[in-house]
């Protein structure tokens, strides 16, 4: 009893992570824990090969599996991870929530009898104090990778990939950490806890502290807008946009070139706000400003983008003269310089056809890299590719989306 407790207690962070590596973990260990060497005799695993049946069954495994392939899916793809974003919490804790119960059921069989006569079944509310946890949990982990997902929303970096494989590192580890350890578990599962509770606090203060009061207003503004989000009046020396979309030490030298740079690192071209939705045309949470309200406004983005493509096509031949490694921060660098700028406007489904195009054509493309003289050119060649085919992408959402009259 006291061990199933234990386990659902200190797995919360794992559930908050991962949910679905974690349940199948769980599954396998409590229908074949005890026959593996170190751990089969350990107290945690006896008490998880107690589940019940039908969580040990080929049937619940297989269904796990499938889930957790799909889940590690889903937080690679950054156009699913968005999707999926406002269900996070909710999936989750259900999943914490179902394992609990599982875990206690059986167990606890003769407890619950006792305890139902009172109308209350213990392993109801703990279950439910489990899912609470790990609901509260995922919100904080969420908020603190909010940082991640702001300076490399796309994964142009890596940057989301490395947490995506630290995260699900991190679960496997922890499932067999918790079987071996469950006391100690249960601390660094509270740090843990503690770690996110203050990391998101501090992303979440930092927007508020970048901004700096509004000449005429003194509501907070970023320093990087161009008008205030309140009293809408324009701001004298609206600072540089850099490469994150982050504010930069220098002044703006062209309002016009502002908007594209704001539109391009996805912030409202107004107030700098973050545009948070994957569609093209959204309104400013701060000051409801829609994005490419007209079709025009688009072509002239479109346009200001197709600018930037010579000088990234002669830095990415540049690149290619580096051996090998060349092609790594070519990529970065054209996906920054470029794609970034469409990509993050289309809806999930086109963001995922088009990025797996993009992939097949880049696996042929990079077959003849070894080439001499002909690999010099495939750099620019994935640069130029993948443009066009975002730029294709964007002008057909465009197409279908403002077709209606009264956007046009
Ligand atoms: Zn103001
Ligand atoms: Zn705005």
């Amino acid at each position: 009893m006291i061990e199933s407790v234990l386990y659902s207690l200190a797995s919360i962070p794992l559930f908050a992570a991962r949910p679905f590596l974690a349940a199948f973990l769980t599954a396998v260990l409590a229908r074949w824990g005890v026959d593996m060497p170190f751990i089969g005799d350990s107290r945690v695993i006896i008490a998880l090969h107690h589940s019940p049946a039908w969580f040990q069954s080929w049937g619940c495994i297989l269904s796990l599996l499938a889930l957790a392939a799909a889940e590690y899916w889903a937080t690679k793809d950054p156009d699913v991870r968005g999707f999926m974003e406002d269900l996070d919490s909710w999936i989750k804790s259900g999943v914490s929530l179902l394992v609990t119960l599982a875990l206690i059921e059986k167990e606890d069989a003769a407890l619950i009898q006792k305890l139902q006569s009172q109308g209350l079944a213990v392993a109801d509310l703990w279950a439910g104090v489990v899912a609470v946890g790990t609901w509260i949990t995922a919100w904080m982990r969420r908020g603190a990778l909010a940082l991640i997902y702001e300076i490399d929303d796309d994964d142009d970096i890596g940057l989301a990939s490395v947490i995506g494989w630290t995260e699900s590192a991190f679960t496997l580890i922890g499932v067999l950490f918790l079987i071996v350890f469950p006391i100690l578990s249960l601390v660094l599962a509270g740090l843990t806890a503690l770690g996110l509770f203050v990391a998101q606090a501090w992303v979440r203060r930092r927007e508020e502290r970048r901004k700096q009061p509004c000449e005429r207003c003194a509501a907070p503004v970023y320093p990087h807008a161009l008008r205030c989000p309140l009293c809408r009046h324009p701001q004298a020396a609206p600072r540089a946009v850099g490469v994150f979309g982050q504010p930069r030490a220098h002044a703006c030298e062209d309002r016009q070139a502002q908007v594209w740079q704001l539109l391009a690192r996805k912030r409202c071209p107004d107030c700098a706000a973050r545009l948070k939705e994957r569609a093209v045309q959204q309104s400013c949470k701060s000051c409801g400003t829609v994005s490419f309200a007209t079709r025009r406004e688009l072509e002239a983005y479109a346009d200001a983008i197709d600018a930037r493509l010579p000088r990234t096509l002669l830095v990415c031949a540049l690149f290619s003269a580096i051996p090998v490694v060349g092609v790594i921060p070519g990529v970065i660098y054209y996906r920054l310089n470029l794609v970034t700028a469409f990509r993050g406007y289309l809806p999930p489904l086109t963001g995922c056809l088009t990025r797996f195009y993009v992939r097949v054509l880049h696996w042929g493309l990079l077959l003849f890299q070894p080439i001499p003289l002909v690999g010099a050119v495939i750099l620019p060649l994935m640069c130029w590719s993948t443009h066009m085919l975002y730029r294709r992408a964007l002008k057909n959402e465009v197409q279908t989306r403002l077709a209606e009259p009264a956007v046009l």
